[in-house]
């Protein structure tokens, strides 16, 4: 079986392309990867981690947190014990017992 031999021209190590692969590239008139597949899931890993975060601090603690959103400038937010905690005191739409 033919593998292409290259070298990756991010961490210089070679690495092959195999036959399969190559014949899949062309079929789909893909460029050969410049990368090693290592090199390549890294910076498919990397761009996914890229997923922007912000910081910010809990309004009861003063925790640092990271948040998945950029938090609006007019609301608190809290970290994840504090909002568990702040809707076990507060849940508005827990039904009273009594
Ligand atoms: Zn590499
Ligand atoms: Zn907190």
């Amino acid at each position: 079986m033919a593998s292409i031999k290259r070298i990756c021209s991010k961490c210089h190590e070679e690495f092959l392309i195999i036959e399969q692969e190559k014949a899949f590239l062309d079929e789909k008139g893909l460029p050969e990867p410049k990368e090693c597949p290592t090199c390549r899931q890294n910076r498919r890993l990397s761009l996914r981690s890229e997923q922007k975060l912000y910081s910010s601090t809990c309004d009861k603690c003063g925790k640092d947190i990271i948040i998945a959103f950029k938090p609006p400038e007019d609301q608190k937010v809290f970290c994840k014990e504090c909002y568990l905690k702040y809707f076990e005191t507060f849940d508005p739409v827990k039904p009273s017992e009594d």
